[in-house]
């Protein structure tokens, strides 16, 4: 979009005016785009990291898991073995 809406006036105004033309109140300008951007990298960052987590914690469960089922096996076995 092109532009802003200033918040005094109301009045459509240039994206980076730090002055509004209609009613000369000082506004802080361009910072908004720059903030939320970098909270976007941020946000990135944390999925990445996030994703990173959740499969290295989904590794480790399959593991785990595929261990347990295994020793599972062997326990169900060798009760089947000792009750016969
Ligand atoms: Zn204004």
């Amino acid at each position: 979009m092109f532009g802003k809406i200033c918040p005094y006036c109301k009045e459509r105004i240039k994206k980076d005016a730090l002055i509004c033309r209609y009613c000369h109140k000082e506004l802080d300008a361009p910072q908004d785009g720059n903030c939320s951007s970098s909270l976007w990298v941020l946000a990135g960052f944390m999925g990445l990291f996030l994703g990173a987590a959740t499969a290295l914690g989904f590794g480790y469960l399959n593991e785990r898991r595929r261990w347990e089922a295994d020793t599972e096996e062997v326990a169900f076995h060798e009760d089947t073995d000792s009750n016969q």
